[in-house]
């Protein structure tokens, strides 16, 4: 049976990054991957400024860390100096501003005495010229890439676009997902389950999921346990990017989801991970599109998406370094566990003065969900390893 890191390796192999679009500059560009270079077309500071309130000065005359100047200007951000400096005087200046011509250094407010007749005391026993002034083209060139295709776009990245003038960044798409849920004991969760029938938690958990990974999502609702049921509900599923279904891959009769993908061109590429939940995991493709087959617990489902279709995800929007967020931590207890595959074990992580430390919360498997709720990690725990110590090294998996 494939392990975890196989099986991620071969849906990261036939996941590619969507094709590019000009989006809007806005904060829906978070999380979006640049699909080109980006270069400055302005020299930033498009002029020497002054980084504090203050007085700008030329060095010359503050020689000595000190100097009694005359005040021959006031400049504030948005106006530039008309009057160059001429020895001996001073201009005062906001932070922002532009530096009049021969002046190459400011000093701070503070460091100020006024005197009258238009003049100033200056005192800075740590006075160096260029001090408080940022040059021009400084932080970047007319010309100059500032941002490489490939990188992803946080707050910081956002802001520099607007900086050099990108209205609508070149990225890669965002995938379309369809979610789609099986059974013929699964209901909606305004209705009220009859004797035998469960709610639907996995079409608008996934769903979530699926929005918080980055996916414009599609919830196709829930197919019947019978080909006439799964058939055109799949073929709906199949014009997106990704589809994930829940349910219906495991051994039993009624288990027909590979059997219909099959059958609608889907090529199955592994159908089975050596992992706790969620073992009867199927994962296709049809052309481009990805196609998940997650089981039909909760929590089954919720680790298969966390351990498969988030990273495939990432790389379809264009994210190069991608795969489950794993971190170590030590337990905060000692835990007996038994199992026969890798057990990804709902728990709570937490940082305390000697880093990271998890602790399990008791979990009755994959239909509680409960349990999940009030974790915030999982605990990675391997066969053959039945007792852990307390402050002993773990993996977690730690979805943000
Ligand atoms: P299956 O993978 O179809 O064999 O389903 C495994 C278990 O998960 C069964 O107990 C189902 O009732 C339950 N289940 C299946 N689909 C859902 C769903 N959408 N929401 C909640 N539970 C489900
Ligand atoms: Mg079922």
């Amino acid at each position: 049976m494939l392990t975890v890191e196989e099986a991620l390796q071969l849906v990261l192999r036939h996941a590619t990054p969507r094709s590019a679009v000009r989006v809007p500059l806005s904060p829906a560009c978070l999380g979006l991957v640049l699909a080109e270079d980006v270069a400055s077309d302005l020299d930033m500071p498009p002029y020497t400024k002054s980084l504090v309130d203050g007085y700008a000065v030329r060095a010359a005359d503050l020689a000595g860390g000190a100097g009694r100047l005359l005040v021959v200007d006031e400049i504030p951000a948005g106006r530039s100096p008309t009057l160059p400096l001429e020895a001996g005087q001073t201009a005062r200046i906001m932070t922002g501003a532009e530096l009049p011509a021969g002046a190459d250094a400011v000093v701070m407010l503070e460091r100020s005495e006024p005197l009258p007749d238009q003049r100033v005391y200056l005192r800075d026993e740590r006075f160096k010229p260029g001090q408080n002034v940022l040059p021009r083209g400084r932080e970047m060139r007319a010309g100059e890439v500032v941002l490489r295709a490939g990188t992803v776009l946080r707050p910081q990245e956002l802001g520099l676009l607007a900086t050099v003038g990108v209205k609508a960044p070149l990225v890669h798409q965002r995938p379309a997902a369809a979610i789609l849920s099986t059974g013929d004991e699964v209901v909606e969760p305004g209705e009220q389950p009859n004797r035998g029938q469960i709610r639907n938690s996995n079409g608008t958990l996934l769903a979530a999921q699926a929005a918080r990974a980055g996916a414009v999502t599609r919830y196709l609702g829930i197919a019947r346990d019978r080909l006439d049921s799964l058939g055109p509900l799949v073929a709906e599923g199949l014009k997106n990017d990704v589809l994930v279904l829940s349910g219906g891959v495991s051994a039993g009769k009624l288990d027909l989801v590979p059997e219909v993908l099959k059958e609608q061109g889907v090529t199955p590429v592994f159908h089975k991970v050596a992992m706790k939940p969620g073992k009867p995991l199927f994962f296709g493709v049809k052309e481009d599109r990805l196609i998940f087959g997650l089981p039909g617990n909760p929590v089954s489902a919720l680790v298969g998406f966390e351990l498969f279709v988030r990273p495939a995800m990432a790389r379809l929007l264009g994210h190069a370094a991608t795969g489950p967020r794993i971190v170590a931590a030590r337990m905060g207890v000692e835990f007996f566990y038994q199992t026969d595959r890798v057990t990804y074990h709902p728990a709570h992580l937490d940082f305390g003065e000697d880093g990271w430390v998890v602790t399990p919360i008791p979990w009755f498997g994959s239909p509680d969900l409960r349990a999940v709720s009030q974790a915030n990690a999982f605990a990675v725990f391997h066969p053959d390893h039945p007792h852990y110590r307390a402050g002993e090294r773990v993996s977690v998996l730690a979805p943000e």
